[in-house]
């Protein structure tokens, strides 16, 4: 059975022919090389389509960069730094959607106020996030613009965006939450559209390490 490695993820497909698309990474068939196993148990990559491997930018190598930026970036990939930071976004906002709809229903104001404090908490974090998933994505993605990748880019953008009006809103609105009104709705919908952004770049995240397997 010949062997298939995704340059994008590292996903292998084993078949006469490559995938059409990657099932992790959901890059195309031209990102595919062969694995051929030699006698030194050296793996080499055959191309499917030369062009395929020189359209893959290759990780800064022509700008110089600083040294606390190199150990930074090689910390952020030898300890996961990031699976490890969007856990902030991915646990605490669904918590505090919860929190808002306890305040909201039961008026337990002391809740809202949780929730307030959890969304400026996530605000503070982004910056980590954001930083540990673009050099991931630089490093061991090369950077590759699959569709995986640009939907876990703009899910990023419209958290952040949500984040920063809701967190504003509430701070110049602090009823917001707890007084019945149009503006309430509108307010824990953009929540409810907050946590599902993030939980889904949470989701595409959680494939592009851990594969396709199912347990
Ligand atoms: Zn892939």
């Amino acid at each position: 059975m010949r062997k298939w490695e995704c340059t994008v993820c590292g996903y292998i497909h084993e078949g006469e022919e490559p995938p059409e698309e990657c099932p992790v990474c959901l890059a195309d068939k031209s990102m595919f090389v062969e694995l051929v196993e030699e006698t030194s148990g050296v793996e080499e990559a055959t191309p499917v389509e030369a062009a395929a491997v020189t359209t893959v930018s290759e990780p800064s190598t022509s700008q110089p960069q600083s040294r606390l930026y190199n150990f930074a970036s090689e910390q952020i990939l030898k300890h996961h730094l990031h699976p490890i930071m969007s856990h902030t976004p991915n646990g605490v906002l669904p918590m505090a959607l919860i929190f808002l709809l306890i305040a909201a229903l039961f008026g337990f104001s002391l809740f809202e106020t949780a929730a307030f404090y959890s969304y400026l908490f996530v605000l503070l974090a982004m910056p980590l996030v954001l930083f540990t998933g673009y050099e991931t994505w630089k490093k061991r993605y090369r950077g590759a613009l699959t569709s995986v990748f640009k939907i876990k880019i703009g899910a990023s953008v419209v958290a952040v965006l949500l984040l920063l009006l809701l967190t504003i809103w509430r701070a110049v609105d602090p009823d917001i939450a707890t007084t019945p009104s149009t503006g309430r709705w509108v307010f824990l919908g953009l929540s409810l559209i907050l946590v599902g952004a993030v939980g889904g770049a949470g989701h595409l995240g959680g494939k592009l390490v851990f594969g396709t397997r199912k347990n």
